[in-house]
This record gives C-alpha cells, sequence and structure tokens, in this order.
C-alpha cells in the first residue's frame, strides 16, 4: 500500500463520505446564509440613504437578517457535529487498521518499537488529524466557495472591483511562502522531539521500580525533565519563528477594504456604480475577509495533515509475514525440522549459521548455550517472529511458510520469562489461552499450573479483577497463570524460554511442577540456563555463537568435556555458591 496521503485519506473517509457530505452542504448553506446580513444592511443603509425605507421594509429586512443568522448558526453547528463524526470515525479505522498491521507483522519488527512510539502512532499522531480533518473538509469547500462567488458576484458589477477586492492575497502570499517554507522539516522536527519525550515518559513510568531501588529518581527525574524542557524550548522556537509570518497573513488578508474602497468610490464618482452597488460591494468586501483568513489556516492545516497521515502511513506499510489464507496443508505431527538454516537481523550479520535440527514428535529437547549465541533468535524463527534468511523449518512436515496465521497460532504454545497479564480478570487472563472453554476447563488449567491455592485466597477468587501492571501478584503467581492460559490452548508444541529466570525456589518448584503437568504427551524445546531444568532432556543442543557445537544427552555431553561442560561446571559453581550462601545468611 504504498501510495500518496491522499489516497490513503481518501480510502478511510470512503465509508464515511455521506457524513462529510451533509457536513459540506450544511457548512455551505452556512456560509451563503452568512452573506444574507450584508446584502440587508446595504438595502437597510441604501433605503435610509435615499429616504425610501418604511418602518414595514426595515422588519422585514431586520427579520431576514436574523433568520439568515440563526439558519448560518444552525447550519455550522450541525455541520462541525457531523464532521467531528467523520472525522473520529476515521480515526477510529486508522487505529484499527495500525493495529490489525501490527498483529499481521513479524513480531521481531513489531518489539522493535517501544511502547511509547507505538502509543504515538496509534493514538497521539491519529488523534492529530481530528481538528484539521473535521475542520478542512467541510469548511474548507464553503470558504473556497465564498472566496468564488463574491468576487464573481463583482465581477458581474465591474471587473475593477473584483481584482480590487483581492488584492490582499498576493501581499498575503510572501509571508504565507516564508510560513510553509520548512513547514514539512520543521513538523517533522517537532513530531520526533514529540516521539522523544514519549519514549522518556514511558521509560521513566515502566522502570519506575529500578529508579527508585537505585536511588536514580533525581538522575532520572532530571532526564525527563531535560526531555520535556528541550520539547518546550523546540515548540516555542518553532512558534517564535512562525508567529511573525502568521499575523502578518491575519492582518494582511482581512484588508479587503485596502482596494475596494478607493476603487469602489473612484467607480462611484465616476457614476460607473450606483451607491447601491457601491454600498454591496464594500459590506462583500468586509465579508470576504473572515473566509481568506480561514482558507490561510486551512493551508496550515492541510500541511498538518499531510505530515500526521505520512507518519501513520509507515506503520501501515509495515512488512507483514505472508501467510496462506487457507489451508494448503495439514501437520501430521507435532514434530520439528530445521534445515540449513542461516538467519541474520541486519543482511550483513549472520546470528545463525547452517543450524540443521530434528525434533521428533513428544521429545523434549533443550538449548543452552553462552549468552548472545542465538538461542532465544532460534525459538523465535520456530515461532515465525521472523522468517528465516535462508534455509527451511517445518512442523510436522508443512513448512511455515505453508500455514495459515491460525494453523501456526494452534501449533505453539510459547511461554517466556516476561509473562504478561492483561486487564480483566483472572479467568478473562486464563480464557485468552482458549476462548471456547467451558468454566471447568479454565479451572481445570488453573488447578494443572498450580494457580488454584492462590487464585482462591483472592477476594473474588478467579473473578478478581487485574489491572495492566499494577496487579498485586507475585512474579511466580503471574507465570503461573501464564502457564494456565498455554494449558488451555493445548498445542502440541511448547516452547519455553528461561521460563523460570529469575524466580525464588519455592516458585520455581512449583512452576517447574506446572511445566511438567504441560508438558506431557507434547514436543517441548525449551531454552534454560539453569540446567538442572533441562538436565533429563532427550537431547540437548549446546549452541555457540550461531551455529550447533555439540548435541547429545547430558551424560554423553559432559564425556564430551566441550562447551557443555563449561556451561555444566560454571552452573554447579553458581548453584554451591548460592546454596553456601544461603546457609550462611541462615546462621
Ligand atoms: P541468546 O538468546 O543466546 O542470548 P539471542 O538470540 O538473544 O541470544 O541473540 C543473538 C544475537 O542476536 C546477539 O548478538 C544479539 O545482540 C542479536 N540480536 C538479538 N535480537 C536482536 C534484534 N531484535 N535485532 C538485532 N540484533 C539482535
Amino acid at each position: 500500500m504504498n501510495q500518496s496521503w491522499i489516497k490513503t485519506l481518501l480510502h478511510f473517509a470512503k465509508s464515511h463520505r455521506y457524513q462529510f457530505i451533509s457536513a459540506t452542504l450544511f457548512s455551505i448553506i452556512s456560509v451563503c446564509s452568512g452573506i444574507i446580513p450584508f446584502i440587508a444592511g446595504v438595502k437597510i443603509i441604501s433605503g435610509l440613504l435615499q429616504k425610501t425605507l418604511t418602518a414595514q421594509t426595515l422588519t422585514v429586512w431586520l427579520l431576514i437578517k436574523g433568520i439568515a443568522y440563526l439558519l448560518k448558526t444552525i447550519c455550522y453547528a450541525i455541520s462541525t457535529v457531523l464532521s467531528h463524526q467523520a472525522a473520529y470515525n476515521i480515526i477510529q479505522d486508522l487505529r484499527i487498521a495500525i493495529s490489525q498491521r501490527l498483529l499481521k507483522s513479524a513480531l521481531g519488527v513489531v518489539n522493535q518499537f517501544s511502547s511509547g512510539t507505538l502509543k504515538n502512532a496509534i493514538m497521539d499522531r491519529t488523534e492529530s488529524i481530528e481538528i484539521p480533518l473535521a475542520h478542512f473538509i467541510p469548511e474548507f469547500s464553503a470558504n473556497v466557495l465564498l472566496v468564488l462567488i463574491i468576487p464573481s458576484y463583482l465581477l458581474t458589477i465591474d471587473y475593477r472591483l473584483a481584482l480590487a477586492v483581492l488584492v490582499s492575497v498576493p501581499l498575503a502570499a510572501i509571508p504565507l511562502f516564508l510560513l510553509m517554507r520548512n513547514f514539512g522539516k520543521k513538523y517533522d522536527d517537532y513530531m520526533a522531539a514529540n516521539r522523544k519525550v514519549n519514549n522518556v515518559m514511558v521509560s521513566y513510568v515502566e522502570g519506575i521500580e529500578v529508579i527508585k531501588t537505585f536511588n536514580q529518581s533525581g538522575k532520572a527525574l532530571s532526564q525527563f525533565k531535560k526531555a520535556v524542557l528541550s520539547f518546550k524550548d523546540y515548540t516555542l522556537d518553532w512558534l517564535n519563528t512562525a508567529w511573525k509570518s502568521q499575523n502578518l497573513i491575519f492582518a494582511i488578508l482581512p484588508t479587503t477594504l485596502i482596494g475596494s474602497l478607493p476603487v469602489g468610490l473612484t467607480l462611484y464618482l465616476n457614476k460607473t456604480i450606483s451607491l447601491n452597488q457601491l454600498l454591496l460591494t464594500l459590506l462583500l468586501a468586509i465579508g470576504l475577509g473572515e473566509p481568506l483568513n480561514k482558507l490561510s489556516v486551512f493551508a496550515n492545516d492541510f500541511k498538518a495533515m499531510k505530515q500526521s497521515i505520512t507518519n501513520t502511513q509507515y506503520f501501515l506499510n509495515l512488512p507483514i509475514l505472508p501467510f496462506e489464507e487457507h489451508e494448503v496443508a495439514q501437520p501430521q505431527d507435532a514434530s520439528i525440522e530445521i534445515k540449513a538454516v542461516d538467519f541474520g537481523y541486519l543482511p550483513e550479520t549472520k546470528v545463525l549459521r547452517q543450524i540443521n535440527l530434528i525434533i521428533p514428535n513428544h521429545q523434549f529437547y533443550a538449548i543452552v548455550g553462552p549468552s548472545g549465541s542465538g538461542k532465544s533468535t532460534l525459538i523465535q524463527l520456530i515461532s515465525r517472529f521472523w522468517d528465516v534468511t535462508t534455509g527451511s523449518i517445518r512442523l510436522g512436515g508443512v513448512d511455515l511458510k505453508q500455514l495459515t496465521q491460525d494453523q501456526l497460532n494452534q501449533m505453539i504454545s510459547y511461554v517466556t520469562q516476561d509473562s504478561f497479564l492483561f486487564k480483566g480478570t483472572i479467568e478473562d487472563n486464563i480464557r485468552m489461552g482458549n476462548p471456547g472453554a467451558s468454566d471447568e476447563e479454565v479451572i481445570e488449567a488453573a488447578k494443572a499450573s498450580n494457580c488454584l491455592s492462590f487464585i482462591q485466597k483472592m477476594p473474588q477468587g478467579i473473578k478478581t479483577e487485574l489491572a495492566f501492571g499494577n496487579n498485586r501478584l507475585s512474579g511466580g503467581q503471574q507465570q503461573r497463570l501464564s502457564i494456565a492460559r498455554a494449558f488451555l490452548k493445548q498445542a502440541p508444541i511448547l516452547i519455553l524460554d528461561e521460563p523460570t529466570a529469575s524466580m525464588d525456589p519455592e516458585n520455581e518448584l512449583k512452576i517447574q511442577m506446572a511445566l511438567a503437568n504441560l508438558a506431557q504427551n507434547k514436543t517441548v524445546l525449551m531454552v534454560s540456563h539453569r540446567l538442572a531444568t533441562i538436565q533429563h532432556a532427550d537431547k540437548i543442543i549446546v549452541l555457540d555463537n550461531g551455529c550447533i557445537a555439540e548435541s547429545g544427552s547430558h551424560e554423553e555431553l559432559l564425556k564430551q568435556s566441550g562447551t557443555y561442560e563449561k556451561l555444566w561446571k560454571a552452573y554447579t559453581q553458581s548453584e554451591n555458591w548460592h546454596v553456601s550462601s544461603r546457609e550462611r545468611t541462615a546462621y
């Protein structure tokens, strides 16, 4: 979808076009009604001057004036309501489209954005088009119409009046040009500064625990303040450069009398036009001031809308993983076959090289290796967070690229150390693993994952509401809830990425028991640096620097005296140190 921003906007506006068309019509009626009081004014003044004005005609014209004013106000209000509704509908569609694109994109791509950047893209940038969009289409059309109608009407009296009334337009073009010259770049810089504040703010809030623990509140707050201040400085700087041109435009554009007054008077004195025509010209010229000023604001709005939609397009165009739309093949079992796989996040650096590995159905394989050796990358490739650079990965004999997204989701449960709980009840959070599960199945999953005991102690049991980021559950309890979710899903392949990392021994034991339940009759692939947890794996794969360095059972690998043996020694030493330090603190 590499299209111009206007096309993107029209694409999203299409389904709300009737609201926009109605808003435009009401706006045109409102603007046209705005001319009527001027005509009524001319009639009253010329009647007074020519002494032909009766009380009856005065009342009629005053009434017309009042009705026109009322019509103008009511139609403007209706137009505004309709256009704001349409604009919010478009924003809602844009937000949904971005979220859907993020869902279809490789998870690895999505994970590269900070939550601040994503919030900015989904909420703030789309929000910033609301005001310009709601006012632009209906009011712009109506004001353009007025700017065309008034000079066209004056053309019918005398072409010089039509030219004279527009003399302020070329004069205002100079500051308008100055204002618009660097608008695109300035707006981009403004958005970048905005993004920076957002990111700093989100990481400040998310990291508040670390900041407090390390007594860094002063330093972190000063970084936060610095970002906010630099954003303020940037905005003020932009305002400083823009206000002179902006005010010049506002001052020059409505001065429509500059040309129309001398030209009109000269033509009247030459008897080329009548007094009525002179008065009408002058009043219409005054009436033209506001629409001209509005058009200059719309030039600003137009640019702002362009920038916002162009930025939104970046997220709408994120590369997506091409999944099969319909099922073309059925995986035969839960085996995993990795064939000659190379992968690099960047084209020039390979993180994995020539990985060949077959994990038979219902076997438990573990992946170990030094930090940075590519363990997480490998299991993420199996879950298709990314696509392999070369080679292939098959599940149950079917290439990952031949599966539909649903098929892949049903095949794999993925549990990491970062268990994520959504806002909702405990039940909602577990049921996410299988929305169609019965209440009994949810309870069963909670039981099997060692959650039931702590759930029952909560105020509303399984109906207890969890708040995002602050749910009063321990890390271990959260992790067991995410295992319960995986339980309910019952996918035949279970991928575990350091599921017990940073757990205390009691929680670790409970999680291991839950995982042992979950792993029954499944193909399990587990990354862990706690080698005791994978000691009994059917096979242990040792990754080193992106390659498979060794593979075999725990005993076989120890005999080889290679990387695994070194890792094991380091692990047992650190465990002994933990035990002895625990013993020391006990005394
Ligand atoms: P491990 O799980 O063994 O610690 P990883 O698979 O996380 O290793 O990382 C392997 C290599 O890939 C490391 O050099 C790491 O810096 C790099 N890497 C990991 N994730 C990304 C990413 N999203 N973008 C770029 N490089 C990455």
